[in-house]
């Protein structure tokens, strides 16, 4: 992808904050970070979004997250990790190059990951059951 920021970033060709590198993925400092060591995990390949990804990547991917946020909780000391993934505008996507957050939390940190809890109604529960299992098989 010629104009992917992250595929520069990723091959090398733009310089970044690199924690972690091997023939699939790069793992680089985020630029505008939510807490101290807030990294991201790039695949060297260009895929948009999870649903682009091959199950290989998709499962290297998070082995890759679990060895990264250990190291980060010894090194940094945080209380807590957050992985988060985000696909589409409507998610939060902003690089559409598949990516993966860590997010080391702190006590008492102000990163905002919250969302105020609805409630699962049983029409809504029976559509969604009915809809997806459906395609899941
Ligand atoms: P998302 O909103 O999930 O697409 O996340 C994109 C993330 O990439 C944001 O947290 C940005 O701060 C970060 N970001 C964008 N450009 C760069 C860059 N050149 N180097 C490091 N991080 C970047
Ligand atoms: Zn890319």
């Amino acid at each position: 992808m010629e104009n992917c920021i992250f595929c520069k970033i990723a091959s090398g060709e733009i310089p970044a904050a690199t924690l972690y590198e091997d023939d699939q993925f790069r793992v680089i400092l985020d630029l505008g970070p939510a807490s101290k060591g807030h990294a991201l995990i790039l695949p060297k390949k260009h895929y948009a979004n999870l649903y682009e990804i091959p199950d290989e990547t998709a499962g290297a991917a998070m082995v890759l997250a679990k060895k990264v946020g250990t190291a980060m909780k010894e090194a940094l000391g945080c209380a807590g990790l957050n992985v988060v993934q985000n696909n589409g505008e409507a998610a939060g996507q902003t690089v559409f190059h598949f990516h993966m957050h860590l997010i080391p939390r702190y006590e008492k940190d102000q990163v905002g990951l919250s969302w105020t809890p609805g409630t699962l109604t049983d029409e809504v529960k029976e559509e969604v059951l009915d809809k997806v299992k459906k395609i899941l098989g």
